[in-house]
């Protein structure tokens, strides 16, 4: 897709709408992968020059995702894209499988999930 002005601003808009649903922090949004070469290497490393490939990648410790807007071929896939980067933030400790996708489709919906928790260590009564 064309990245334009207008098409940046919906990407940020769409990101914080389902950023709120998942109840994570706005994550910080790079759609170019000159954007991806800019950033620290401690950020984007493992991710970093081959980024280019896919439609979206995220960096999970940096609370950070890449948008490959211009590889992403239309609007049902950028929603699908940015989504499935999202539920990579709330669901850290998932990865990707039958779950995943259900989660994916699910927040495409518009379900709300609440904030994440790592659990706690049990104690020992
Ligand atoms: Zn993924």
């Amino acid at each position: 897709m064309r990245l334009d002005p207008d098409l940046r601003l919906r990407v940020l808009e769409a990101v914080g709408v389902y950023a709120a649903r998942f109840s994570i922090p706005e994550p910080r949004v790079l759609m170019t992968t000159r954007e991806v070469l800019d950033m620290p290497r401690a950020v984007t490393e493992g991710r970093r020059t081959s980024a280019y490939k896919y439609y979206g990648v995220s960096y999970l410790r940096h609370s950070t995702v890449f948008i490959n807007v211009r590889k992403i071929p239309d609007e049902r896939r950028l929603a699908n894209t940015i989504v499935h980067e999202l539920v990579h933030l709330r669901f850290p400790y998932l990865s990707h499988g039958r779950r995943f996708d259900s989660l994916v489709r699910r927040g495409l919906r518009g379900a709300t999930f609440p904030p994440y928790r790592k659990r706690a260590p049990r104690r020992r009564a």
